[in-house]
């Protein structure tokens, strides 16, 4: 498949927010090592909305995220005028679907969530036969194997996608492609070198690689998992978070210096908390960068 964006033979990754919320102090952290790797390494940053579940975006959620972001004063480069999003790219899902067909196994599944319970799907309906319609979804055999990779954060990590998801859901029952399909055919199309988010998200980089590989993908982007802010209780944030939303923060009077420092402090990028204006992040991982012979794999 083609890349969609020029490629500049530098760093580019990506800032991918789900339209499903308002912006809280977890997703300033991810601004933070997005922006402040990208801008210390000379790369670019590619906004893009992640709206590919149609059910639980709203156009409110995707207006506060792009003034919230830019209040804050991260700009990207690519993928705001015109915004880029999932949900206009559904021919582009459906091409790559097309792609996969001829090589994998694609088949029908009814299954519901409840069906699955837990996050490995069993292959009840492979080789069921089922015809496409409303109301099913779309899976596709995912081969024995394991797949490794180097975290730029977390070191030398293996997964086996098989053992761990089973068969990829590629469209859900309600039409919608899945987050793992669009994300893993969005990196490619883009040219992403380099993928920076949170480590709740690092068990899917083994069933992402893979998805890449059976899509003909030959370059395999870079990773690096950051930690994430937890509640006193060990809990992710939420996007209902009083507490830790950028609105919130703003009306109380805060600028947005002191919520991106108060988000670098509560991941440990820096041992007090203080003021750092969005273009001083960089600043945070100048000694972080991969190294020169980590090569970009453009
Ligand atoms: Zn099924």
């Amino acid at each position: 498949m083609q890349n969609e964006f020029p490629i500049y033979h530098q760093m580019l990754t990506r800032y991918a927010p789900s339209p499903t919320g308002h912006l809280h102090l977890g997703h300033v952290v991810n601004a933070i090592y997005v922006w402040g790797w990208a801008r210390a390494a000379g790369g670019r940053v590619l906004l893009r909305m992640e709206d590919h579940d149609r059910i639980r975006c709203r156009p409110e959620y995707e207006s506060s995220i792009v003034e919230d972001l830019a209040w804050l004063g991260f700009e990207p480069d690519e993928g705001l005028h015109p915004l880029l999003r999932q949900s206009d790219r559904r021919d582009v899902y459906q091409d790559a679907l097309d792609r996969l067909r001829p090589t994998h196994h694609v088949y029908v599944c009814e299954c519901s969530r409840k069906h699955v319970a837990g996050e490995r799907y069993d292959g009840f309906c492979r080789n069921r036969g089922l015809i496409d319609a409303s109301g099913r979804g779309l899976r596709v055999r995912v081969g024995e194997g394991i797949e490794r990779f180097h975290d730029l954060l977390l070191g030398p990590n293996e997964q086996e996608p098989a053992r761990q998801c089973g068969d990829l859901l590629l469209r859900d029952r309600d039409g919608n492609w899945t987050y793992q399909f669009a994300v893993t055919v969005d990196d490619m199309l883009q040219g992403i070198t380099d993928v920076i988010r949170g480590e709740d998200l690092v068990s899917s980089t083994g069933r992402q690689l893979r998805l890449r590989q059976m899509l003909g993908g030959s370059k395999r982007p870079r990773f690096a998992h950051h930690p994430l802010i937890l509640k006193p209780g060990g809990e992710k944030l939420s996007k209902s978070a009083a507490d830790t939303g950028v609105r919130q923060l703003r009306q109380s009077g805060l600028t947005p210096e002191e919520v991106i420092g108060r988000a670098a402090f509560a991941v440990g990028l820096i041992a007090q908390s203080r003021p750092i204006a969005a273009r001083e992040v960089r600043d945070l991982f100048q000694d972080r960068i991969p190294s020169p012979e980590s090569q970009i794999p453009v």
